[in-house]
């Protein structure tokens, strides 16, 4: 008699969660309520060949299932956010320049190291899906993330999907033309919206600060190690209203809250949610700064139904949109 295995039910078995960033990998499992049962971290080291963080990611990621005490095999499928260009439909990284990837066929090679069913997505678009299904978003269908890291990005989810537009492209906000002739983005461009207040323009804006000899905790705190300068320690020192801070994140404020406007103009969305490590420490006010900024520059109207809030999940964002965007593509197939 021939032996028969068993076929996982799809929609009892767990899924995995990858989040793939420049320095970290994250890993989970899922169960089919959408609760994380075991995670697992690992360094990219970006810095190798493609085919050894492919390698890294499998690893993190059976790391993960082998916590959870699961066997690879009765998991239904694994989504992974991965960062730059990318297309879902074939799983192609077409350029991912933190990476240093160009064509990197990564669902596929993933696909051969897991054995189970890879679905891709750009990793703000995860996130956002995060927030959207289980974070400050829930119950929502029409969200924009914004969320500010070293750059600026952003994912839209429209009628409860990830809208990626033609070039899968779509939601590409830090790159939106905010000052004429102002600070080079790293896209080759002048005066983008994350050239002006991401956290790498912010903290620019504060070492010219420091070189002048302007008074700051920062300066006490850091010496002239300003790579010492990252998120927390700027929003700790806003909290504590150090003057310098201040003045640079007031300006950054006025900027986010126009990007947060031009959304609203264009997609009149629920929500748009705020996320990344500097919002996510920093406190109420200044938000309320953003939300002012946001007002002033929206066609008052278009802003009544939007709602201005912060991100719920942090780094669970990524791996539990990864996650539920697994599960969705899977009952589609
Ligand atoms: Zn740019």
């Amino acid at each position: 008699m021939n032996k028969i295995t068993k076929v996982p039910d799809k929609k009892e078995a767990p899924v995995l969660g990858i989040d793939l960033g420049g320095t970290k990998i994250l890993a989970s499992v899922v169960d089919p309520t959408g609760k994380i049962i075991a995670r697992s971290k690992k360094k990219t080291k970006a810095e190798k060949p493609w085919r050894v963080v492919i390698s890294r990611i499998a690893e993190c990621a059976k790391d993960a299932a082998e916590i959870s005490n699961i066997p690879l095999a009765d998991f239904a499928a694994a989504g992974i956010g991965a960062p730059g260009a990318l297309n879902p439909d074939t799983g192609i990284i077409n350029l991912a320049p933190n990476l240093n990837w160009e064509n990197v066929n990564l669902r596929e090679i993933l696909e051969q190291e897991l054995q189970i069913p890879v679905f891709i997505n750009n990793d703000v678009n995860m996130g956002t899906l995060g927030e959207c299904r289980m974070g400050s978003g829930v119950g929502m269908k029409n969200v924009v993330g914004i969320f500010i890291g070293t750059g600026i990005g952003g994912g839209i989810i429209l009628d409860g999907k990830i809208y990626g537009g033609a070039s899968y492209m779509a939601g590409e906000i830090g790159h939106i033309p905010m000052v004429d002739n102002g600070p080079l983005c790293g896209c080759g461009k002048k005066g983008c919206f994350e050239a002006v207040a991401g956290r790498l323009a912010i903290v620019r804006d504060i070492i010219e600060g420091l070189k002048k000899g302007k008074e700051s905790i920062l300066s006490d705190e850091v010496g002239e190690n300003y790579s010492k300068i990252k998120s927390r320690r700027l929003a700790l020192a806003w909290n504590k209203r150090d003057p310098l801070t201040v003045k640079v994140l007031k300006k950054a404020a006025v900027y986010i809250g126009k990007g947060v406007a031009t959304v609203i103009t264009i997609l009149s969305p629920d929500a748009v949610i705020l996320g990344g490590g500097l919002i996510e420490a920093i406190d109420e006010d200044f938000l309320e700064l953003i939300k002012k900024s946001a007002e002033a520059n929206s066609f008052p109207s278009s802003l009544r139904n939007t709602k201005i809030i912060r991100a719920l999940l942090g780094d669970d964002a990524g791996i539990l949109g990864s996650a539920l965007y697994a599960r969705e593509c899977l009952s589609k197939k």
